[in-house]
């Protein structure tokens, strides 16, 4: 790593918001992946300045949020790796608005929402993503997306000037946004909820939980479905009528509990989950014609 570019930067961060030489397999829910080069875990206030030095020093940079929707190569991520960290309030309410930093988990916000007594974030309580993870993905689950709450969010772009982006300006639909294809960084999202009573809202929120762990593999490491679903169909029955359940290539696996889910049930590597994932699309393409696209997202040195 350019050694300027390293002392640059510890004019920044603490030393404690830097490691060179970074597990990846530390920062996924797939308990996978090579190192990066070097990950850093800015707060927002600092943020702008480690984009602006990654400029100047032609550092590629990529940013994740709580790791539960990543792939990560084994043979790592190149550049930095920046941790969106949270601002010093984390969640704010104005009457039904509720403004959240973007390294803030979808449950901890979704609780906040409870207990202002607002509704329309119970879906996001299970999910294990972060609100600026969520945002990019427009997560969703039991009938609601974030795009349904989402008033606007604030971004920084790649010179590190902030922008709010309305929700037209966004572009959601089903798990894609326009914040990757700008190199957005998402750092808050403002959103829009509605009175509602609390216990009504707090049961919801568990029966989606229960719901969760009834049906999906919570007990091994997985990034969640695996595929998205294809229109018409839904990807997990696909996997299962094609007699795909538990099939298995190294750690890897294709979930008995939820055909959906590819889990890793030792130590799996990258290149395992790729080569299972690549043979699901085979022969669910070869038995029913129907194309199935990653949800997950793969990212760094396969
Ligand atoms: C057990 C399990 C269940 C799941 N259930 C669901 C579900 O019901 N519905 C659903 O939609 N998803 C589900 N997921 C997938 C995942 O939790 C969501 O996609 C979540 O929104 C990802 O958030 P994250 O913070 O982990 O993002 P990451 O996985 O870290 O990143 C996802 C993408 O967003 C980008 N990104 C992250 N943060 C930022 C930021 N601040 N600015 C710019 N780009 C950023 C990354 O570069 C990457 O491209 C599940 C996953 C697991 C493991």
């Amino acid at each position: 790593m350019n050694q300027q570019f390293l002392e640059a930067l510890k004019t920044i961060l603490n030393e404690e918001q830097w490691k060179e030489q970074e597990p990846m397999k530390l920062h996924t829910t797939f308990r996978v992946g090579g190192s990066a080069d070097l990950l850093v875990t800015p707060d927002l206030v600092q943020l702008p300045s480690v984009i602006k030095l990654c400029k100047l020093h032609q550092m590629p940079y990529t940013v994740i949020g709580n790791g539960s929707n990543l792939l990560v190569g084994d043979k790592g991520i190149r550049g930095v790796v920046i941790v969106c960290g949270k601002p010093a309030e984390e969640i704010s309410f104005d009457g039904a608005h509720m403004t959240v930093g973007a390294g803030t988990m979808l449950a901890k916000a979704a609780n906040a929402a409870a207990e202002h007594s607002l509704t329309g974030m119970e879906f996001a309580a299970g999910i294990p993503g972060s609100v600026g993870g969520a945002v990019v993905m427009n997560a969703g689950a039991y009938g609601g997306e974030m795009k349904d709450i989402i008033e606007s969010v604030k971004v920084l772009d790649l010179d590190g000037k902030e922008h709010v982006l309305s929700l037209q300006e966004l572009d959601l639909s089903y798990r894609h946004s326009c914040i990757p294809e700008h190199g957005y960084i998402v750092t808050e999202a403002t959103l829009c909820l509605e009175r509602g009573d609390m216990q009504q809202i707090r049961d919801t929120m568990e029966d989606y939980r229960n719901r969760r762990a009834e049906k999906q593999p919570l007990n091994y490491p997985s990034a969640g479905s695996t595929f998205k679903r294809p229109e018409g169909y839904f990807a997990g029955k696909l996997i299962m009528d094609a007699g795909l359940k538990g099939y298995t290539v190294g750690g890897a696996q294709v979930s008995e509990k939820h055909a959906g889910f590819v889990v890793n049930i030792g130590d799996a590597t990258a290149a395992d989950i790729k080569q299972l994932m690549q043979d699901v699309s085979d022969k669910v393409k070869e038995q029913y014609g129907v194309v199935l696209e990653p949800e997950v997202k793969m990212i760094g040195e396969f």
